[in-house]
């Protein structure tokens, strides 16, 4: 068995309190495997960004357990957990989640530095240039089309080298061109070692995964693995 870089056991998230309560994800039990590419797919408010986001360590599960290369989410301090989230995880927010103030490029810089990098400036021109957004490098994310906003995103989650790339509908504001190059540049992080788990609605981007896992009403209903990966 190849290592788990991401193990899920039974977990639950339920927002709210009675009757107004909604269970978003409810008793996921899941491995991912060190290296591997997995599309989770399934109807829109069925739990996917939830899953992602207690993931990615950005919301805390009501009830089970999420690990992260052996660590328990939960039993991590602030300092750590933010330590991890900066130096191994990479995520692209569904609605990506800029900083309205700063340019592209800050945007970029601030996740550099909270990953304690140096040569901000560089590598962020750099990132950018690897999507076409060079000359869109002082632009404020209210200047930018969606498919922009959503390359920053991803640049910005490229930014330390993460070893998991945690991904909300990547490609849903891409054009034709613009998700092809994304789809190149998948495969080249997968064939790098880096772990990718995406929420896609996407079925060229679910094509390209090793595995698809289905999720309605917050419970994973089929898990499908194929070779082409
Ligand atoms: P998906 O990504 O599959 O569209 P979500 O994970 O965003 O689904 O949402 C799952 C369910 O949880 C939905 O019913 C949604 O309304 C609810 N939900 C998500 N986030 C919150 C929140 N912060 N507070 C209350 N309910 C939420
Ligand atoms: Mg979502």
């Amino acid at each position: 068995m190849s290592d788990s870089v991401i193990t899920l056991e039974c977990v639950s998230k339920t927002y709210g309190r009675g009757a107004a309560a909604t269970q978003a994800v409810a008793d996921v039990s899941m491995r991912v495997a060190r290296g591997s590419w997995t599309a989770i797919m399934g109807p829109s408010g069925h739990g996917k960004s939830t899953l992602l986001q207690l993931i990615g360590g950005l919301d805390r599960p009501s009830a089970g357990r999420v690990m992260l290369d052996g660590s328990e989410i939960g039993s991590l301090d602030a300092t750590k957990l933010a330590a991890v989230r900066g130096r191994k995880i990479g995520f692209v927010f569904q609605f990506f989640n800029l900083m309205p103030h700063l340019t592209a490029q800050e945007n970029v810089e601030v996740a550099l530095w909270l990953g304690g990098k140096g040569q901000g400036k560089a590598r962020a021109l750099d990132l950018l240039g690897r999507f076409g957004l060079r000359d869109k490098a002082r632009h404020q994310p209210g200047m930018l089309s969606g498919g922009q906003q959503q390359r920053v995103a991803i640049a910005r989650a490229l930014a330390n080298d993460p070893d998991i790339l945690l991904m909300d509908e990547p490609t849903g504001n891409l054009d034709s061109a613009a998700e092809a190059e994304l789809l190149d540049l998948l495969d080249e992080l997968h064939a790098a070692g880096k772990t990718l788990l995406m929420v896609t609605h996407n079925p060229a981007v679910a094509a390209r995964a090793e595995r698809v896992v289905q999720v309605k009403d917050g419970r994973i209903v089929a898990d499908t693995r194929h070779e082409n990966g």
